[in-house]
């Protein structure tokens, strides 16, 4: 699933291409499944920006609106040829055409009034964005503190911090030698994992995010970053740090990959 440097990458190319255009058509695949809302509301709206909340894209619109997008699983955005995966098509002002694909429709379409999020509670609930000042170590020591759940389940949960998910936080673990499923994580080792989380993220972002399947910008390409992971899906290759064989256990329902001897309970 795309996290926060895969969605970031994917609106450092989509901001320029949609920024000041106006959406002259749309066509959305009616779907019942499909976590689709108002998308209607797009059609004649001007795009002022596309920015990111977390995982989300957020995109101011003329009229007072926000469109926000979500890649889910395996969403992407392309102005690509035809698609039997295309679930949304965008028709601009410059007579392109912005394709939403998404084969396991877990992705979503909204538009909403701005800053109006009572219909996408997992977006009014996110905690801070990890690369801004809001992200204050003190504040994430303290609810590292009083959170009674595996570390790594508290750093998915997105409401100590926006945007991780499974790959930076195994990352960010590992390089702070904390174990996923640890429930006492101190004042130190939490200003460490603070840092560490920061990097990750950061790297991640200049390499233009993890390449899996499915991951893909919108000009085709997907990121650099996987050969520079040491942990996420690295079970049974020695740690880069001691050698021994990485191993693999459940955390929160998600795989999870780590040295056992680095990172002790
Ligand atoms: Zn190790």
């Amino acid at each position: 699933m795309p996290e926060l440097p895969e969605v970031e990458s994917v609106r450092r190319q989509l901001a320029p291409e949609l920024a000041g255009r106006r959406v002259a058509s749309v066509w959305w695949d009616p779907h019942p499944e499909q976590r689709f809302s108002d998308v209607a509301l797009l059609e004649g709206r001007r795009v002022e920006d596309v920015t990111r909340r977390g995982k989300y894209l957020v995109c101011p619109l003329d009229e007072d609106l926000e469109l926000v997008l979500h890649l889910g699983m395996t969403g992407s955005f392309s102005f690509g040829p035809p698609d039997p995966y295309a679930r949304a098509r965008f028709g601009l002002d410059d007579g392109r055409e912005l394709v939403f694909r998404d084969p396991r429709r877990f992705g979503r379409v909204s538009v909403v009034e701005a800053g109006d999020y009572a219909a996408i509670p997992t977006l009014a609930a996110l905690g801070p964005e990890p690369l801004s000042d809001d992200f204050d170590v003190d504040a994430f020591a303290a609810a590292l503190r009083r959170s009674n759940a595996p570390v790594k389940a508290a750093l998915l949960g997105q409401r100590l911090v926006a945007g991780v998910g499974n790959i930076y936080a195994d990352e960010a673990l590992w390089r702070t030698r904390i174990h996923p499923t640890s429930r006492r994580v101190g004042r130190d080792r939490a200003r460490v994992l603070h840092a560490a989380i920061r990097e990750v993220l950061t790297e991640a972002i200049e390499r233009e995010g993890t390449t899996f399947r499915d991951y893909q910008m919108v000009n085709g390409e997907s990121g650099r970053n996987a050969p520079f992971l040491s942990a996420y899906g690295q079970e049974g290759m020695p740690c880069p740090r001691c050698g021994t064989a990485m191993r693999k256990t459940v955390v929160a329902q998600r795989g999870t990959t780590y040295c056992p001897r680095c990172q002790r309970p």
